[in-house]
């Protein structure tokens, strides 16, 4: 499989090329040339979450890696879950089930796509005999994801800034309580933006880097995290779906990187009905589907603080293959001029939304409302991203028909004070999460300012 960029101008790139560069060199984000076609039948007789990764993953990674390596890679790429079989149904109703993608190390369902990049990551350095730096700035569950998944790898060093804000306490001590060499956790005081600023500077610089040695980002664009969701969804229809029936899913949305997986599961040959994107007041995506207005504003906090974004970088690839038919010149015009000009979709191909994608806002009363109801009708506890999910199909049932899976995104533990504020309890607490708390955190604090970072990384690069 070979990739190009959704605006044009950087294309012929192998997937360990797409893996190691991230973001493409014109600004777009790299897809597939084709779509790769699953064969139905064939993976109904699979049985494992890793039996469908095994038949899902080499689909994209011929041009760079053997059938054979890519295989064993599989083979030790998920680890440190509390479930078997990584991902764990459960049946709410006779029309709702609950995808739960939180039995990872960080108890959210990043692990899924990091896991997978660092392990890819880590392949080609070691055959290439280089190293990386990881690079990235969160506000959330990414960076845990990250570090967790990157620590394990020799080749591998990780540095995450951490703004001051709003973040669990728990979501930060995943961060800075990790015992290993190999990752740095710096807290910046400033903004998630001030943040994303020195990590694009540094990315512009590179002024800590060793010959031979690659810069890595940390955030939702690379296709290989893609590549790692697109596996539960085929696995969860196998699972739920009998006779090949479509199904709904209804995804808790932020950057729309696990959305764009659903499509492209779509795409790739899996039975779909609707996709549920379901937002809390950080409302672009829900603007966009209900008024065709994808247009920025600031972002508030909330109590999915995972969702909290003031665009939705994956967005991207839907706009370039959905609604332009892979016309990337009409793609990276709407690029070009966003965010001053707001993306406005030609209505036509705009209604064409209304076939595939329906969308609800749910704010932070309902998102908490939800919780509370769940938990009365059924004893079962979800996180408030769950929350979010689970609202919006509830407000939208008489448009979804035949059976809804929710994608259960963290596990509640995550978010211990939402929890505790809806007059609930979290009877279960994953190991992985009760274990930092009677652990040291470690974080260097450091101002706004990259020169000071930047010596940092350097000193810590030898
Ligand atoms: C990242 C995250 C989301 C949003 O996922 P996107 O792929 O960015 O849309 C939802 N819930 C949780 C718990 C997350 O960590």
């Amino acid at each position: 499989m070979i990739f190009h960029s959704t605006r044009g101008n950087d294309s012929g790139k192998t997937f360990e090329e797409v893996l190691m560069q991230g973001l493409a060199s014109d600004g777009g984000l790299f897809m597939p040339d084709e779509w790769p076609q699953v064969d139905i039948n064939h993976i109904q007789h699979l049985e494992t979450f890793i039996d469908v990764a095994k038949y899902i993953v080499p689909m994209f990674t011929k041009s760079s890696f053997s059938d054979e390596e890519v295989l064993s890679l599989l083979d030790s790429t998920w680890h440190d879950f509390s479930e078997e079989n990584f991902v764990k149904i459960h049946q709410l109703n006779e029309s709702n089930d609950i995808l739960e993608l939180f039995h990872g190390p960080t108890a959210a369902f990043k692990d899924f796509g990091l896991q997978l990049a660092a392990a890819f990551f880590n392949l080609s350095l070691t055959k290439n005999n280089k190293t990386a730096i990881v690079f990235g700035a969160t506000s959330g569950d990414t960076g845990s994801a990250a570090i967790d998944a990157c620590k394990r790898f020799d080749s591998i060093k990780s540095f995450i800034l951490l703004p001051e804000g709003n973040m669990s306490d728990v979501q930060r001590k995943q961060m800075t309580t990790v015992d290993s060499p190999n990752v740095f956790t710096l807290s910046i005081d400033g903004t998630f933006d001030d943040c994303q600023s020195i990590v694009k500077e540094a990315f512009n610089e590179r002024p800590f880097l060793k010959d031979d040695q690659f810069l890595l980002a940390v955030n939702s664009i690379n296709w290989v995290r893609i590549i790692g969701q697109i596996c539960y969804y085929f696995y969860a229809s196998l699972k739920i779906s009998k006779n090949n029936e479509s199904l709904n899913f209804a995804v808790p949305t932020g950057n729309f990187g696990n959305v764009f997986a659903c499509y492209s599961a779509y795409k790739m040959g899996m039975p779909l009905n609707k996709i549920l994107v379901a937002v809390n007041d950080n409302n672009i995506l829900h603007r966009f589907f209900s008024e065709n207005d994808y247009s920025k504003k600031s972002v508030a906090e909330t109590v999915s603080p995972s969702m909290d974004i003031s665009i939705a970088s994956n967005f991207e690839r839907l706009v370039y293959d959905f609604y332009t038919e892979r016309d990337s010149s009409l793609c990276k015009d709407f690029y070009s001029n966003f965010p001053s000009t707001p993306i406005k979709i030609e209505d036509d191909s705009w209604k064409k939304s209304k076939d595939l994608f329906l969308s609800y806002c749910v704010d932070d009363f309902s998102t908490v409302g939800a919780m509370k109801d769940i938990y009365k009708e059924y004893s079962y506890l979800i996180d408030p991203h769950t929350a979010v999910a689970s609202k919006a199909v509830e407000a939208l049932k008489d448009k979804l028909a035949g059976k809804t899976v929710v994608l259960s995104t963290a596990h509640p533990a995550k978010f211990p004070l939402v929890v505790k504020n809806a007059g609930l309890d979290i009877k279960n607490i994953p190991a992985s999460l009760s274990e930092i708390f009677d652990k040291k955190e470690k974080i260097y604090n450091f101002p706004a300012s990259k020169d000071q970072i930047f010596d940092f990384i350097t000193k810590n690069n030898q």
